[in-house]
């Protein structure tokens, strides 16, 4: 019985009734999705103009409702519309929502058009190399328009680190970015090395599994035109939900219940 209505005698003999729902025998993970940028940020701007925080917030719906659809996973995202939302308060929300996974979508810009390709970022204080410290930077100044001291981010990514609660988590999330390297390179095309890692303020969730992905560079002309293509998110959404699909299948005990 719905909670805004009473149940009465003339409703209950009204009423049909309902066929015979399976109970819910299997646990359904939640995923939540963080379209990077928004609001007063708008992240990186393509060669045609097209705004970061626009294809991540597509992405990122799309990506909902393919998830949604399979009827496995729960699904939500940090900002639903062009808001700004400052990295703690995306880790705060995916926590708030009892997220079992996070997946951070974002798509960068460099100097260089000629560089293109997909990457996929897990947690580190020691960044892989000095173009993933970079764009950690890149990512985590973010907040700078938010005006939160930077100092203190960093150090929240250090001491952190030292967790060993976090220690797993961290595992965890280098196995899922490999998962979806693996599933993502079927369908589109991957940087060199395209498993990276660094420090990013969004991906310090103690508990829950955590990867940040960028989609493409919006410098390149070509991934810029496929990321405004919805067959193109659609194959993007695709292959994530195919790596999060692994990621479940191969540790069923990981999720909560
Ligand atoms: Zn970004």
């Amino acid at each position: 019985v719905p909670a805004d209505r009473t149940p009465g005698l003339e409703q209950a003999a009204l009423r049909v009734p309902e066929p015979v729902k399976p109970r819910a025998a299997r646990y359904k993970p939640m995923i939540v999705i963080d379209p990077g940028h928004g609001g007063t940020d708008p992240g990186a701007i393509s060669v045609s103009g097209m705004y970061e925080k626009v294809i991540t917030l597509q992405v990122a719906r799309v990506l909902r409702d393919q998830l949604v659809a399979t009827g496995r996973y729960r699904a939500a995202l940090t900002r639903e519309g062009d808001t700004f939302v400052r990295l703690r308060d995306r880790v705060a929300r995916a926590r708030e929502k009892g997220a079992d996974l996070f997946v951070s979508l974002h798509a960068d810009s460099l100097g260089q058009s000629n560089i293109s390709g997909m990457s996929v970022y897990s947690l580190s204080d020691k960044a892989s190399d000095r173009e993933a410290e970079m764009l950690a930077a890149r990512e985590n100044r973010a907040d700078a328009l938010g005006a939160i001291d930077l100092a203190v981010e960093s150090d929240q990514v250090a001491t952190i680190l030292i967790d060993l609660a976090q220690r797993d988590t961290l595992n965890q999330s280098r196995r899922f970015a490999n998962l979806l390297v693996d599933e993502m390179g079927k369908q589109v095309r991957l940087l060199p090395r395209p498993h990276r890692s660094a420090g990013f303020a969004v991906l310090t969730a103690p508990d829950i599994p955590s990867v940040l992905l960028e989609l493409g560079y919006l410098s390149n002309p070509r991934d810029a035109k496929l990321l405004t293509q919805s067959e193109h998110q659609i194959r993007l959404a695709r292959s994530i939900v195919r790596g999060i699909d692994g990621f479940f299948t191969a540790s069923p005990g990981l999720s909560r219940s």
